[in-house]
């Protein structure tokens, strides 16, 4: 039971693929070799830092450079997630009030 707007949203929730609800953001570190030449002139070596909110605390995981592109999928994928759960919630809402319109439509 919902209306266009709502089945929309189904539909493309119903395609989600892998996510992750957190920010990715890059920054640039020393390796901690002393033989590296990030040791003494740089470049520094560019880290991929995966960010989320937990219990009110900032948690940060280190994401390989292999999976850099990959994580950022999830993350877009999270993002999309988030709307399409408030598209549905509106939808729903709505629904809800278009409903109570065409009843009072009805007895007046
Ligand atoms: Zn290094």
């Amino acid at each position: 039971m919902t209306n266009e707007r709502g089945k929309r949203a189904l539909e493309r929730l119903r395609k989600i693929k892998p996510f992750i609800q957190a920010s990715l953001s890059f920054t640039k570190k020393r390796c901690g070799n002393p033989r590296c030449r990030c040791a003494q002139e740089g470049p520094l070596h560019e880290v991929a830092l995966l960010t989320w909110k937990e219990e009110n605390r900032t948690r940060t995981l280190y994401v390989p450079i292999e999976f850099r592109r990959e994580v950022d999928k999830w993350v877009q994928e999270g993002k999309l997630l988030k709307r399409l759960v408030a598209e549905v919630s509106q939808a729903q809402r709505e629904f809800l009030t278009s409903k109570k319109k065409s009843r009072k439509s009805k007895k007046g």
